[in-house]
């Protein structure tokens, strides 16, 4: 039975980097009938769980990515938030200090830095001088009960290789020699990352542990603790880090890195979990537009990327506009309607949509295309000089009054009454389309014109096209 989890620290918003990680656990989740869980990692902070929790899970369903289990859900195995979970670390560290993997350690702050110092005047690298795994039980115990301050650290053995078998990047060795004393819990009484993650995984029987490869070098230790404990290691897959342009860690100089920015400004999460699928993972084929249910079929870890993928913001644009090209219009209509101070009919809405979705990447675009909503008050300057001429006038109350006539108000019907009244006139069609656009939208560039027409009806265009041939005083200067 698979058993992922995403384990976010309650930094009060969720990283885009984050949600790839809750989107790969989910995918695997999904696709071997498993369960994903969300347990949250809140030993190193004293923050508002509650919100950061609630945020999190926002997020996480907004991209259609909840979990089924963990923080804010339930389930078998909670409680799901670290700081709940105190009790348990405590015992789980006793344990190992009983068996001999892990030591009271008295060295101050203060000392610690001293000797770092030391060290790397010396050109060493600064690692714990383990000096208290030599205090005997007794003497420990003493200082303990003396009310010292102390951390519990872990033993490392002196030299082992330690071997990570990570399903995205195969055997990676490490040499003991280099991994430090890692402190278990820290002088507040509170476990460290690495003790309550393991404790955590194996007690919510975690299958896989699929996170950000900047977590690869504590993988090691964590197999240790695994080891200490006597119990058997989930699977490792460690993702990909996500860079920007400069092939720097993505950061948030460059610009946003919440889910929420990306929500806020009118991403669809089809797009951004799209997205970010792709950044770090491929399908094996040049396919690039999936659903989520498409990725689901399609992911799998063993096509993760070992090299790091880049954030793309003209990638995600690109994207953007695939799903509004592509999403129903009902579902765009819903969208876009929370986006209007006055909405204008479903219906029409709809319309204007499916007329003008090639052109935009927003459904906050849609409200900004003012001509759709109200009769233009004011003519674009420039398409003015260039477009309407002398004649205009005559000839958009002439086309008016004919467009007027018509019984059948199609995008063929408007088209042949332009091209018979510019016949007659023998006139270059063109003469009349650009008056025509600008006089019923104010602007010189839209979609195809009959079809604009079709949709804003029959009793604007004809009112519009008065109106201009009204207002629009020519020589124009
Ligand atoms: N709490 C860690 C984080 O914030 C989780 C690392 C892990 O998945 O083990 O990324």
């Amino acid at each position: 039975m698979t058993r992922v989890r995403f384990a976010p620290s309650p930094t009060g918003y969720l990283h885009v980097g984050g949600l790839r990680t809750a989107l790969y656990n989910y995918l695997l989740a999904r696709k071997t009938k498993g369960t994903f869980l969300l347990r949250i990692e809140d030993t190193d902070q004293n923050r508002l769980v509650a919100d950061a929790t609630e945020n999190i899970l926002d997020a996480l369903s907004w991209a259609g990515v909840s979990p089924d289990e963990g923080a804010g859900k339930g389930g078998p195995h909670g409680p799901y938030i670290q700081s709940e979970r105190l009790e348990t670390y405590r015992n789980h560290a006793a344990e190992l200090v009983e068996k001999g993997h892990a030591y009271p350690c008295f060295c101050t702050p203060a000392e610690l830095a001293a000797r770092r110092e030391e060290q790397t005047r010396q050109g060493l690298s600064s690692m714990y001088d383990r000096r208290c795994r030599a205090l005997s039980r007794d003497q420990a115990r003493g200082r303990i009960e003396a009310g010292e301050t102390h951390v519990i650290r872990m033993k490392i053995p002196d030299e082992r290789t330690l071997v990570v078998d990570d399903l995205v990047r195969g055997p990676v060795e490490f040499s003991s020699a280099v991994v430090d004393d890692q402190v278990l819990v820290k002088s507040d009484g509170f476990p460290t990352y690495h003790l309550a993650a393991v404790v955590d995984d194996h007690l919510m029987e975690i299958s896989h542990v699929i996170r950000g490869e900047e977590w690869l070098t504590s993988t090691p230790k964590h197999l240790l603790l695994y080891e200490y404990f006597g119990w058997e290691p989930p699977r490792f897959a460690h993702l990909p880090l996500i860079f920007n342009r400069q092939k720097k860690k993505l950061s948030k100089r460059d610009g946003d890195v919440a889910v929420e920015a990306y929500r806020e400004k009118g991403y669809f999460p089809e797009a951004l979990v799209n997205f970010l699928a792709l950044i770090g993972w491929s399908p094996g084929d040049d396919r690039e537009f999936f659903t989520l249910p498409e990725l689901v079929e399609a992911f799998s870890i063993e096509r993760v990327n070992k090299s790091s993928g880049v954030f793309d913001l003209d990638k995600l644009n690109y994207i953007q506009r695939h799903y509004v090209k592509t999403l129903p219009t009902e579902t765009l209509v819903q969208r876009a309607l929370p986006c209007f101070e006055s909405p204008p009919e479903p219906a029409y809405l709809g319309q204007i949509i499916d007329l003008m979705r090639e052109r935009v990447t927003f459904m906050h675009e849609v409200p900004a295309l003012g001509y759709f909503y109200q009769d233009p008050e004011q003519y674009d300057e420039k398409v003015l000089k260039k477009r309407w001429k002398e004649s205009s006038s005559e000839l958009m109350t002439a086309f008016a009054r004919r467009l007027e006539a018509l019984s059948a108000w199609t995008v063929e019907s408007t088209e042949a009454c332009l091209r018979a009244l510019a016949e007659e006139r023998e006139l270059n069609p063109a003469e009349l389309i650009h008056p025509t656009r600008l006089a019923i939208s104010g602007v010189g560039a839209g979609a195809g014109l009959f079809e604009t027409m079709e949709v804003l009806g029959q009793p604007a265009c004809v009112r519009r096209l008065r109106a201009a041939a009204d207002r629009i005083q020519l020589p124009v200067a």
